[in-house]
């Protein structure tokens, strides 16, 4: 079928909508028509070429749609289904097996070598040269084909425009709150950086009941929103030590810390700012290569615990219905962090979304 796709051609070109073509699904996948897709900063980093997604690719992997078809052997979808996309993994290896798709054997062959799992691709340009898949979804196009495995099924009562994110970005946030460090409530945590992943990350320790939630930024705008959002302390850290400014809020240091910027030293702040058997979770993704001087007395005298995690260490069929739960009692306002825009505007919410007007820009595919 014909679709229209935002196609990156060559590295860092903007997204040129296109006319592309889409194959049929296959056994275990299933036809989507997607309704939107959020914009994560990890097609920014393929769109630029920092990861080596092969080109020509159909980027977006925050899709979220309703199911038009099912191939072969598929059991869990039907058509009308609303779901949102996820990630891509084996379902097979030790890691899936264990419950830890996010750390899937094939994570990375599966969402950024452009393949489905069978090594063929299902859009096409108007040449007929194949066109990379990115996170086994492609969500910046009208339709797309995905393998069953990672898609989920949502309930019909929610606004699915905004679901999108929860497949990424809002997960990933959220997830290394309630499937890793676990916050006991009435404890401490300190949030670094408040973009869309940060304030998830605000909002889960809210939801759970932590009573010291400290953000700290650069953009007292979006300090001002992760208060809104439930911060009890907000930190501007331009020009201050951070870890003194958290010990002035919690005189021992916190209990728990999320590290969301991928900024080089702001992880060495957040170990400096816990508390002992203190916990950081390192979220945001720095340079490959990154090095960080660390104390190595911290972890052994003073108990501290780093720990990394991608994809919030969640089940996405498990996990992302538990969002959309919390966000329907009220607990997870996560539409506070959204801005939509139309497809034809892709670009623009991609500006917006890089120069921090727009904290996470959601595209209508219309
Ligand atoms: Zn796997
Ligand atoms: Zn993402």
């Amino acid at each position: 079928m014909k679709i229209q796709a935002a196609v990156t051609n060559s590295k860092g070109e903007d997204f040129k909508i296109e006319t592309v073509t889409l194959d049929e699904p296959k056994a275990g996948e299933v036809l989507i028509r997607v309704v939107s897709s959020g914009i994560c900063h990890t097609d920014m980093v393929a769109q630029h070429q920092e990861y080596p997604v092969p080109l020509p690719a159909v980027l977006g992997h925050e899709g979220s749609g309703v199911v038009e078809k099912v191939g072969e052997g598929v059991t869990t979808l039907q058509p009308g289904d609303h779901v949102v996309m996820g990630f891509a993994h084996c379902g097979k290896c030790n890691q899936c097996l264990d419950g830890h798709p996010y750390v899937c054997e094939r994570f990375f062959e599966l969402n950024f070598v452009g393949k489905m799992e069978d090594g063929t691709c299902r859009h096409h340009n108007h040449d007929d040269q194949d066109l990379s898949i990115f996170f086994g979804q492609s969500s910046f196009g009208t339709y797309t084909v995905a393998n069953e495995r990672n898609v989920v099924k949502v309930d019909k009562d929610v606004d699915l425009n905004l679901l999108g994110p929860l497949g990424c970005g809002i997960q990933t946030g959220s997830g290394a709150v309630l499937n890793r460090l676990k916050p006991q409530a009435g404890s401490s945590i300190a949030v670094f950086g408040a973009g869309a992943v940060g304030l998830s990350a605000l909002m889960a320790a809210k939801a759970v009941g932590c009573g010291t939630i400290i953000a700290i930024d650069v953009h007292d705008n979006r300090l001002e929103l992760a208060k809104e959002l439930g911060a009890t302390h907000t930190i501007n850290a331009k020009g201050v030590n951070v870890p003194d400014e958290v010990k002035k809020i919690v005189e021992n240091g916190v209990n728990y810390a999320v590290e969301t910027a991928g900024v080089p030293g702001i992880l060495r702040q957040a170990v400096d700012s816990l508390s002992i058997r203190g916990v950081v979770c390192q979220i945001g993704a720095p340079p490959l290569g990154t090095d960080e001087k660390i104390d190595v007395n911290d972890l052994l005298l003073m108990n501290k615990t780093i720990t990394g995690v991608v994809e919030g260490d969640s089940i996405p069929r498990i996990f992302i219905p538990q969002l959309i739960t919390l966000y329907k009692e009220g607990k997870f306002p996560f539409d506070k962090l959204v801005k939509f825009y139309d497809f034809e505007d892709i670009n623009q919410a991609v500006t917006d979304s890089k120069n921090g007007t727009t904290i996470k820009p959601i595209i209508k595919m219309g």
